[in-house]
């Protein structure tokens, strides 16, 4: 069986411990591979290498971490379809959604970051006939990068890739549930000749190898994805170390649909937005408010819709719904259903385990689930179940949807569906969320900040926001 290796000092090593845990296959239920067990003396190793490299890394040449780093991007390019198969194998998301999300946009946050890097300029200020001020931004040096399963290599590029581009040397950590593409990433850097120490990728359960890298006190920063709990966890260890930390978490996200919107364009994306990687997205909307006088034909339609989805093996091209990530989290998110149904919800399809023939039988699929019925404060529409599950409520006031809206502890994206312009203005700037969608979702551009309020976390990624978390400002006054 294929047992994955930690990436330290340019090479590919097994645990300190000697020790593997199993990787299941979501969507056959199946141990497929090893997973290295790895503990605080990899970290340490992961460490040293990386203060190694530092030095030579910090000072090497824009130019020449950009070509590195576009070799890197021209190889998980030629890769494509092999990475893009272990992802789904890995997670259990469809073959076809990995093929044309995941894996390009791994690329392009290495891209985005390789060419980002040569187009910083520093700031200067003239105090008038006295002096000027320059402002030089370095990097930090050690970084740690903790990512979660969901969108595996996704996530994982989009913090390692700022990182490294602006000259910071990474210890890193996939989520134990979905290390493949990060072990396949670690081949491709030895590939594109990526200086040993630069990245290293130390494999292992969270509370081992997570909680080493954010106690270590020769890491500067942490840059985390993942659940509302385990940010918490980090901020208690990392904060009276005066790290530098940013932390992208939970959510709870509304879809706020008014009646005058462009329907059949609404209801195509709500259907993406809802049940996209089984709704694994930290920006699927879970909460759809609808305006009353569109309730009952909404309801009718994304009824139909939703029950219209492929559930099938992953690796077939026609499936829209994979499995979910593990057992436990299938258990969760089933837990939550019955949980609906206690608080009055009205299941109007889907609720349920799915147990496919042949394959996939054992595996860990859910159906495509519209829940009715339920008040916006009670807890299926307050906690963050993170699957295929949707709760759909009507509204008749702006006010009145915007309260419902603002209710919960999160706040990392909403979605707005409404022709009126004046209205899509005033109820982002209301909405207590980091990013707002107005007629769209998922339409990203690189550029813009990324993340969320309340306790979906604290900073921003993307643009430049990460290339300012990954550098520290040095002001230099020369007197003239
Ligand atoms: P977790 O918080 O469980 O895990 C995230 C990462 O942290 C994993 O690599 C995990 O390792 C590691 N980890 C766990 N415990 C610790 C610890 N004590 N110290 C350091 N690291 C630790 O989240 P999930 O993987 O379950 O991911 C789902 C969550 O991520 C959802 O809440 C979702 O909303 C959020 N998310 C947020 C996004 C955003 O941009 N705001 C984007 C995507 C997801 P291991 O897996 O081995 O336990």
């Amino acid at each position: 069986m294929l047992k994955i290796k930690n990436y330290i000092g340019g090479e590919l090593v097994q645990p300190a411990s000697g020790g593997y845990l199993d990787n299941y296959d979501p969507a056959t239920g199946l141990i497929y591979s090893l997973i290295p067990d790895s503990d605080a003396a990899d970290v340490e190793r992961g460490v040293e290498a990386a203060k190694a490299a530092f030095p030579a890394w910090s000072r090497t040449p824009a130019e020449q971490r950009f070509e590195i780093l576009m070799r890197l991007v021209a190889l998980i390019e030629r890769d494509l379809s092999s990475l893009a198969e272990a992802e789904s194998i890995d997670n259990g998301k469809p073959l076809s959604l990995a093929k044309v999300m995941d894996i390009p946009r791994a690329a392009s946050n290495f891209r985005f970051y390789a060419t980002a890097a040569m187009h910083t300029a520093n700031e200067s200020h003239e105090t008038v006939g006295q002096a000027i001020n320059y402002t030089l931004r370095q990097p930090l040096g050690v970084v740690g990068c903790i990512s979660p399963w969901n969108l595996p290599l996704y996530l994982f590029t989009w913090k390692i890739a700022p990182a490294i581009a602006s000259g910071n040397c990474v210890v890193a950590k996939p989520s134990e549930i979905t290390p493949m593409t990060a072990y396949l990433l670690s081949k491709l850097c030895i590939e594109a000749g990526l200086p040993p120490g630069v990245l290293n990728i130390v494999h292992g359960l969270g509370p081992k190898v997570g909680a080493a890298i954010v106690a270590h006190p020769e890491i500067k920063a942490i840059s985390f994805t993942g659940g509302t709990k385990t940010g918490e966890d980090i901020a208690r260890i990392a904060a009276p170390m005066f790290k530098k930390l940013s932390l992208e978490l939970g959510g709870k996200n509304p879809n706020i649909i008014f009646a005058d919107c462009n329907y059949d364009e609404m209801l195509a994306t709500t259907l993406r937005s809802s049940f996209s990687n089984q709704g694994q997205i930290c920006l699927c909307g879970s909460r759809i408010f609808v305006e009353r006088p569109i309730y009952e034909k909404f309801k009718a339609d994304f009824v139909a819709r939703a029950s219209k989805l492929k559930i099938g093996d992953p690796l077939e091209e026609s499936t829209k719904i994979g499995a979910v990530v593990s057992k436990p989290h299938m258990e969760k998110i089933l837990s939550y259903i019955g949980l609906a149904k206690e608080e009055g919800g009205t299941i109007l399809s889907g609720g349920n385990q799915v147990n496919l023939e042949g394959r996939c039988s054992d595996g860990y699929f859910i159906e495509p689930t519209v829940i009715e019925g339920l008040s916006h404060s009670c807890r299926t529409n307050q906690e963050e179940i993170f699957g295929p599950v949707v709760s759909i409520m009507p509204f008749d006031t702006e006010e009145e949807v915007l309260g419902y809206a603002n209710s919960v502890k999160y706040g990392l994206s909403a979605t707005v569906w409404t022709e009126n312009l004046s209205r899509a203005h005033r109820i982002a700037a209301a909405l207590d969320s980091g990013i707002i969608w107005i007629n769209c979702w998922l339409l990203r551009d690189l550029r813009t900040p990324f993340g969320g309020m309340k306790d979906s976390g604290i900073g921003r990624e993307g643009g430049f926001e990460a290339l300012k978390f990954f550098t520290e400002e040095k002001n230099v006054c020369v007197k003239i």
